[in-house]
């Protein structure tokens, strides 16, 4: 790879990967440079080329002083145009890009895309785009002479105290740029609309230049939270200590952070990041995007200042694409986001943080399918960095890795300030029995009367809503799993039976439990809703929230529900695995789990490991505050070991036990998955498609040692009125699979039938 400027006078080619999504275009064209645009071009710039008839956009990846042997001079034709002169992304992220299309099968293109966000592209793709004139930027100002604001507080009701802080940051900085304003102000782009709309704030553009005379986001913000720095644990640090010598040693490093619910993790990055910074380093820090929550924003703001970016979904395109630039440019030191901040566009960052490494959502569900967990340790060896992993839950992956001497392992075995961690109560709903499955059992009805009684708030995880349902006896909570794959049957109505969606397996239903030989099977999947309903009658008159997909549609609905929950403001939250996420509620003293056994019960190979660390999570809910923390929760299999050991939060017996599981039936980390799904209205095309691919490459993948499962229908069979049939292969390496599924897909894929590749499937429905 060779990104420095190439000889002046010299001919100059460049490879370049034009934005056409398609298997066929799906590598370099090279064309010439002429000497006029060569001082532009360089890699990781934006040109127009010719292409077939017309003219097409394309990314720079390579330049090189030789024509490519393969082609005749006079076939090589000249880049028309250069969009950005501009690098938009280092070595290491192209880098990075170069390996997503190796290993997870996607169009270079694609992850090109996916490193440079839509807002900042779509500025590039129009034509002649505006060049010299700096970017402005859009500011909110208070309007001159705005009527009095009161009536329309108390119109917005609950969103009053938003709009309040609107207001106030404004009257102390004049006007702000609106992503710094959200920020500031813990507010959705909804309440400054709300605002203009009333003629209290106006949007304004402003140059650069203008922007930098007043910017300065972190005056006043005091009275939102504590600029404090805590003592340390001695693991604190310990942790910050080892993970700076890591840095200081200039080499890329992986290290595993393991610290127990309220251990202090945060504090250990952000004293990295400070050191980091302070040296002139560069961080991209990763959250899931549901703990991006306003305090968790300004908890890295405050301490660390106006160098930190943050990108999110609530961000408008403007913001985004302001964002960007102000990394790019070099103006800022850290990039706080979700999944996509990985490709923060630094050039070799320092240090990356991902945070709740095990958490699912860092895997992106279209093409690309990336985990960013696994970009980050790319772009890190790519840039000599250190990527830090922290959980209370590190997934089986990261964990083994790190016993194995790939990563370092660092662990926080104690709460800060002493706290003890919460006690644990499962209760056995098989005693409820006799068939009729209960949704608040007594112990936990009478805990919650403690709790709220006490001034508590009170925390219950209901499932998610089952997308199929499965059967449980409720005498003796015996569940049917595969006898070959080790996963919960799938129930079918048509034709009626239980299913292994990986490999086929079937059998009838059953009227008689295979465990107690007793007649209460009964069905699951649905129904949590009514949990509200029961609440409600059990607790008249509390204030209730609900929080799962259905009540947070809107971009920032669930920080809004949080922040109330946060205030006091509601009493109990219900909520789906949503709420177990890394939030810090000082105020909740008791946590329900509603019925464990659903995640338990989920059709995929990591249901104990989820329903392990979904336990343990949310059960660190509890007890944050002065006050120690409760936690129920019901099941009817209260001797399953990933309730047990969850409930005594020993993740280490959890993970012998659960890792010997996985080498005895050959599942990660042992192998790699790679599932590919085939999709169409014709449910016989979307099978016979997946046998062809098996007929097609099985061959080849046993000959590497590969083995497979299926082809068999998924989980849900059927999805956007399409039939879904899946073949998934274990492979002991990606990059031995991808290729040929790459080969076979490229020569051809039946009118009609959609193909995805997953490699290191996070979910498999
Ligand atoms: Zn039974
Ligand atoms: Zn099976």
């Amino acid at each position: 790879m060779n990104s420095s400027p190439p000889l002046s006078g010299a001919a100059v080619y460049a490879d370049v990967i034009v934005a056409r999504p398609a298997r066929g275009l799906d590598r370099p064209f090279t064309y010439r440079v002429p000497p006029a645009l060569q001082p532009h071009v360089v890699a990781g710039a934006v040109v127009e080329v010719p292409f077939r008839g017309g003219s097409l956009v394309g990314y720079v990846i390579d330049l090189h002083a030789d024509a490519p042997s393969s082609l005749a001079e006079d076939a090589i034709r000249d880049v028309l145009q250069v969009r950005s002169p501009r690098e938009f992304w280092g070595e290491d992220l192209l880098g990075a890009a170069g390996w997503m299309q190796y290993y997870y099968g996607c169009l270079m293109v694609e992850a090109l895309n996916a490193i440079i966000p839509e807002p900042v592209r779509a500025g590039l793709w129009r034509k002649r785009p505006a060049r010299g004139a700096p970017a402005r930027t859009r500011v909110v100002a208070l309007t001159d002479n705005g009527p009095d604001p009161e009536p329309l507080l108390r119109a917005l009701d609950g969103d009053g105290p938003q709009a309040r802080r609107v207001l106030d940051a404004l009257r102390r900085h004049g006007h702000l740029p609106a992503s710094e304003l959200l920020n500031l102000a813990h507010a959705r782009t909804e309440t400054i609309h709300h605002l203009r709309d009333a003629g209290l704030v106006k949007y304004r553009m402003v140059a650069p230049d203008q922007l930098s005379a007043w910017h300065d986001p972190l005056k006043g913000t005091s009275a939102l939270g504590s600029t404090e720095r805590p003592d340390l644990t001695p693991a604190q640090r310990e942790a910050v200590d080892r993970i700076l010598a890591l840095r200081a040693q200039g080499k890329a490093a992986a290290v595993l952070l393991h610290g127990v619910t309220g251990s202090g993790k945060t504090e250990v990055y952000l004293r990295v990041l400070e050191a980091v910074t302070e040296a002139g380093g560069t961080a991209v820090v990763l959250v899931p995007e549901i703990s991006l929550t306003p305090q968790a924003v300004h908890r890295y703001r405050t301490r660390l200042g106006e160098k930190v970016a943050v990108l999110h979904s609530g961000l408008t395109d403007a913001e985004r694409h302001e964002q960007w630039w102000s990394l790019r440019r070099g103006g800022m030191a850290v990039a706080l986001g979700a999944r996509s901040c990985v490709f923060a566009p630094f050039d070799r960052p320092s240090v990356l943080v991902v945070d709740e490494e095990h958490d699912s959502s860092y895997k992106q569900d279209s093409s690309p399918r990336y985990h960013a967990r696994q970009v980050a340790i790319r772009r890190a060896l790519q840039g000599n960095g250190v990527v830090v992993l922290g959980s209370a839950t590190p997934s089986l992956e990261s964990y083994h890795w790190a016993r194995e001497g790939r990563y370092h392992l660092l662990e926080l075995g104690e709460r800060v300030e002493g706290r003890p961690l919460p006690e644990v109560e499962i209760v056995d709903l098989r005693r409820f029995g006799r068939g009729r499955p209960v949704a608040l059992g007594a112990v936990l009805r009478e805990r919650m009367r403690e709790a709220l009684a006490a001034g508590g708030q009170v925390m219950l995880l209901m499932n998610r809503r089952g997308f199929s349902s499965y059967l449980m006896c409720t005498d003796c909570g015996h569940m049917e799993r595969c006898p070959r794959c080790d996963i919960s049957l799938t129930v079918h109505a048509a034709p009626e039976c239980l299913r292994c969606h990986y490999c086929l397996f079937e059998k009838g239903h059953m009227a008689v439990c295979p465990g107690c030989t007793g007649v209460s099977l009964q069905y699951f999947g649905s129904g949590t809703q009514r949990v509200e309903e029961e609440l409600l009658g059990a607790f008249p008159g509390i204030s209730l929230a609900r929080m799962d997909a259905d009540t947070t549609r809107r971009p920032g609905d669930h920080l809004r529900l949080l922040e109330k929950f946060g205030r006091g403001e509601i009493q109990v939250l219900l909520g789906t695995q949503m709420i177990a996420k890394g939030h810090d509620f000082p105020g909740v003293t008791l946590v329900g789990v509603v019925l464990a056994d659903t995640a338990l019960n989920l059709p995929d190979f990591r249901a104990a490991e989820r329903t392990f660390s979904l336990l343990v999570q949310v059960s660190g809910r509890a007890g944050r505050g002065a006050r120690p923390g409760r936690v129920v929760v019901q099941t009817y299999n209260p001797d399953n070991p990933a309730v047990l050991l969850a409930a005594r939060q020993d993740y280490k017996a959890f993970f012998d036990l659960e890792l010997g599981h996985r080498r005895e039936l050959s599942y990660p980390p042992f192998v790699h998955l790679v599932n590919v799904v085939f999709a169409s209205e014709d449910e016989a095309a979307a099978q016979a498609a997946a046998h062809s691919l098996a007929a097609g490459i099985l061959p080849e993948a046993r000959a590497l040692g590969a083995g497979w499962l299926g082809p068999a229908p998924c989980a849900i069979p059927r999805l956007h009125r399409k039939y879904r049939w899946h073949l998934t292969f274990k492979a002991n390496k990606v990059q031995e699979i991808v290729p040929l599924i790459r080969k076979f897909l490229a020569a051809g894929i039946p009118a009609g039938v959609a193909v995805t590749i997953d490699a290191d499937p996070m979910s498999m429905l």
